[in-house]
């Protein structure tokens, strides 16, 4: 984590510390050495947040470009009693979730679920050449204000189709100045449709805010040259009705 409590303020690691966690209150010690990004580590080695991904440098990037006080929120759910740490969580109470691994499909709806009012962030560059792949798939645009564009996807990843069955904003980051948002994508065909969004726009937008998600498949369907999203037969067009694509 990028933040334990050092004698009740919360710090970020440097050798010699001793902290306790934010969320379990348990101990935890600093970890600063050459490879990997300084972080603290639960000292019991099992981190009590089972949500948790081992942080990269594309993770601290990301949550650095927000107010630190935002950075690792508990966020309880009062009548389980569940915790979980969201990565960055805004003033004004909007979650954003840094997403580098794979994830079943089991936790991706759990944690919408437990936080409601978040956003996906995900790096698309998990697979080397997932980037390149996409770059090559790219048409458009076949729609400007909001920017979207075709996609046929010939990479092997099921990044797509996975994130396809999240029903919060999905915004992929494959290492450019600007992000995708998810609008639909098709399995069977191996078709999408992606907004574009400027990343320090993204970051402005949720820093101020703003709204998030502009258009959703159906406004698509409706107004747009081909290709077109998955029909209205498809599972996935059912996961957008009235989902937040179109809030
Ligand atoms: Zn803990």
């Amino acid at each position: 984590m990028q933040f334990a409590l050092v004698e009740n303020v919360v710090s970020e690691p440097k050798p010699g510390l001793n902290g306790t966690c934010k969320c379990c209150g348990t101990p935890m010690v600093p970890k600063c050495g050459r490879h990997k990004i300084w972080h603290w580590a639960h000292k019991s080695l099992v981190h009590c947040d089972s949500w948790w991904e081992t942080e990269t440098a594309w993770h601290r990037g990301w949550k650095n470009k927000f107010n630190k006080e935002w950075h690792e929120i508990i966020h309880f759910d009062t009548e389980t009693g569940e915790k979980h740490i969201a990565d960055v969580k805004t003033d004004r109470g909007l979650i954003v979730e840094f997403q580098h691994s794979a994830m079943k499909f089991e936790e991706l709806e759990s944690r919408e679920q437990f936080y409601k009012n978040m956003v996906w962030i995900v790096d698309g560059c998990r697979s080397d050449q997932n980037a390149f792949l996409f770059d090559q798939g790219l048409a458009g645009p076949i729609s400007v204000n909001p920017d979207t564009y075709s996609l046929q996807w010939f990479g092997s990843s099921k990044i797509f189709e996975d994130w396809m069955q999240a029903t919060k904003p999905v915004f992929l980051d494959f290492g450019s100045e600007n992000l995708w948002r998810l609008v639909s994508f098709n399995s069977a065909t191996k078709k999408g449709v992606v907004e574009l969004i400027g990343r320090e726009c993204l970051v402005g937008d949720i820093t101020e805010g703003r709204p998030l998600a502009q258009i959703g498949p159906a406004e698509l369907s409706s107004n747009l040259t081909p290709p077109l999203p998955p029909q209205a037969d498809s599972p996935q067009l059912s996961l957008w009705a009235g989902g937040p694509g179109l809030k």
